[in-house]
């Protein structure tokens, strides 16, 4: 019977190494596939239990047993599970900085627990998720639910990655550039067009940097010329006016571009020598 197959496992699991619900299921993907990996956990104790106390297995006091059941230490996760609500309203209180309609969640693990899991993994022919995993989609959701957000897989707005284990909580938030193209008109002379419309737009979304491609010759009066802009980690993705008066500088036609329109454009000016 399978599950009597997974329960002797788990069982010989549980007799070398000490496990939390969550780790204890997540080595266990086929067995109970509706339940989640805490609530696996929790039964394959109880039925790894109910096993040793019925064989009277020898080596096996009371206390083993309660070990067995217990939360308070796991070999494999330090526990980091019960932590993860901190960990969530930490990294909400860093987000507050910050605006985004979508993220991705990242996770950094010391090496000697990622060896520690894949030395049981292989000893024991388990399958299941790695703990990065468990701890990302765990985290993940959570934020989800209190920032009403999507996980963005393949192109999230700004990159959340922390550092759960080490003393103090580390987080670090990558954002995606912003590009936006559109024209410029110089009413003044001697104004540093680049300059100009790079401190605007760096100042607008909050950012680091930005990287300002002009078409025309800079400064040249009353001609407008299209530019384009990578905004580089900016904390702010609010709307634009899509004409903008900078006293000596004139913008207009702002439009937001993705990441492959800008590529696009790029190229196609510089292959077109416009700058
Ligand atoms: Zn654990």
């Amino acid at each position: 019977m399978k599950t009597l197959r997974e329960v002797t496992l788990a069982e010989k699991i549980l007799r070398e190494i000490h496990m939390c619900d969550k780790c204890l299921g997540r080595q266990f993907p086929k067995f109970r596939p509706e339940l989640s990996n805490s609530e696996k956990g929790v039964l394959l104790k109880f039925f790894a239990m109910t096993r040793i106390k019925g064989k009277k297995r020898e080596g096996y006091t009371w206390k083993d047993l309660l070990d067995i059941m217990e939360e308070q230490k796991c070999d494999l996760c330090g526990n980091i599970f019960s932590k993860t609500d901190d960990i969530v309203i930490k990294l909400i209180d860093v987000l507050e900085g910050y605006e985004f309609e979508n993220f991705l969640c990242g996770v950094k693990i010391p090496i000697n627990l990622i060896e520690k899991e894949e030395k049981v993994k292989s000893k024991f022919k388990l399958r299941g998720e790695n703990l990065r995993k468990e701890i990302v989609r765990e985290v993940g959701l959570k934020l989800n639910e209190h920032l009403r957000k999507e996980t963005n897989f393949s192109d999230p707005d700004i990159k959340i990655i922390f550092e759960p284990f080490n003393d103090e909580l580390e987080i670090k938030i990558i954002t995606s550039p912003i590009f936006y193209s559109g024209r410029y008109f110089v009413k003044e002379e001697t104004v540093e067009v680049k300059k100009t419309i790079k401190e605007f737009f760096i100042t607008y979304f909050k950012a680091e940097d930005a990287k300002v491609i002009i078409m025309g010759v800079e400064g040249a009066l009353h001609l407008e010329m299209p530019f384009l802009i990578k905004v580089i980690h900016p904390k702010k993705r609010r709307q634009i006016d899509d004409r903008i008066d900078l006293n000596k500088i004139v913008l207009s036609e702002i439009k937001r571009l993705s990441r492959e329109e800008f590529k696009i454009i790029r190229t196609d000016k510089l292959e077109k020598k416009d700058i």
